[in-house]
């Protein structure tokens, strides 16, 4: 079985400083990724609020040095999905969908997954004009009219960047001020290409063999009515993706994990750093932060607890 000091579980930005923090103070470090290196910021154009980061730096650009600079600084990064973590002697054991892996200390960095919208339609035409990513998938709206669901930056700012494909943009938003604010928002509302229908919610999305409209409700009326669409980008929040911990650690009501400031969980040896937190703010610069303090007091643990592979 290999054997780690350290082992972190998501390659975003959290855990992928948490690996360069936890490779450089020598440990033995691994962090696992059952999906995309980078995490949630490769799914956005271009991060503008990162320190220090270059002004054409894009999620997929400033993920990708995060990765070479834990890989230079000896950590390894494994493919795979870790889907159950139990305490054993001298540690924990992984449970991945290939191996078992040992490790001494747990980080958990596994950030977040899209809150679907639940309504009928949804499952059915995911992939065939319902979309969770932007980035992904607006150049197939070349020319065509979209809706965006939600009113957080996520929603806004993916908004505006697909009106530069989309010929119309509506985001649907179920109050009646944006949760965005600032830059993102002004951005948007002056956005001539963009529409936002304030109090609506999608109740249905409508298609054949592919998206055909939604059925949207007016939360102040009652009413529904249907608005023809070619593709539905849904952005309402995220939520926590700590299956693989349940029972596990302490979270709160919504699923996020409950940590100390030095990102210990309620079980003694496992550490939270990023989105997955109880945390106020959810960003690439916060992520990173919690990922270093999170590798630097698990690596205290593991020299208290029986010590480095
Ligand atoms: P968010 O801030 O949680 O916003 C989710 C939006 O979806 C809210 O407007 C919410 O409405 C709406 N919503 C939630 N559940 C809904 C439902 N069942 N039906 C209809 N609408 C629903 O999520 P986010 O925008 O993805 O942002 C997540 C975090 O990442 C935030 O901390 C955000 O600041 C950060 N972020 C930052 C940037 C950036 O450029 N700095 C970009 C993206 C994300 P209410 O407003 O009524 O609650």
């Amino acid at each position: 079985m290999h054997k780690y000091d350290i082992a972190i579980i998501g390659a975003g930005p959290a855990g992928l400083s948490a690996g360069l923090y936890a490779a450089r103070d020598l440990m033995k470090t691994v962090i696992f990724e059952k999906n995309t290196v980078g995490g949630l910021i490769t799914q956005t154009d271009v991060i503008e609020n990162y320190p220090g980061a270059p002004e054409d730096s894009s999620g997929f650009s400033l993920g990708e040095r995060m990765r070479q600079q834990a890989a230079d600084a000896g950590c390894t990064l494994v493919y795979e999905e870790i889907t159950k973590v139990e305490r054993t002697d001298g540690g924990f054991i992984l449970k991945g969908t290939r191996e078992e892996y040992m490790a001494r200390a747990v980080i958990i960095a596994g950030g977040s997954v899209p809150r679907k919208l639940g309504v009928p339609g949804e499952a059915e035409f995911t992939g065939k004009g319902v979309s969770y990513c932007a980035t992904c998938d607006a150049m197939f709206f070349r020319g065509k009219v979209v809706g965006v669901s939600g009113g957080g930056d996520s929603a806004v700012k993916e908004a505006d960047f697909l009106t530069r494909f989309a010929s119309k943009v509506y985001v649907f938003h179920r109050r009646d001020e944006l949760r965005a604010r600032g830059e993102v928002r002004e951005r948007l509302l002056n956005n001539p290409k963009a529409e936002v229908l304030y109090n609506r919610t999608v109740e249905k999305v409508l298609g054949e063999a592919k998206v055909t409209g939604v059925e949207l409700r007016d939360t102040v009326s009652g009413e529904n009515s249907v608005l023809p669409l070619d593709g539905i980008f849904v952005f309402n929040g995220f939520v926590p993706d700590t299956s693989a911990f349940a029972d596990m650690v302490e979270t709160d009501e919504a699923g996020w994990i409950i940590t100390d400031e030095r990102m210990r969980t309620s079980a003694e040896g496992v550490f939270a750093a990023g989105d997955v937190r109880n945390t106020v703010l959810r960003q690439v610069v916060t992520a990173a932060a919690d990922g270093a303090i999170a590798a630097t007091q698990a690596g205290l643990y593991v020299d208290e607890h029986g010590g480095r592979f």
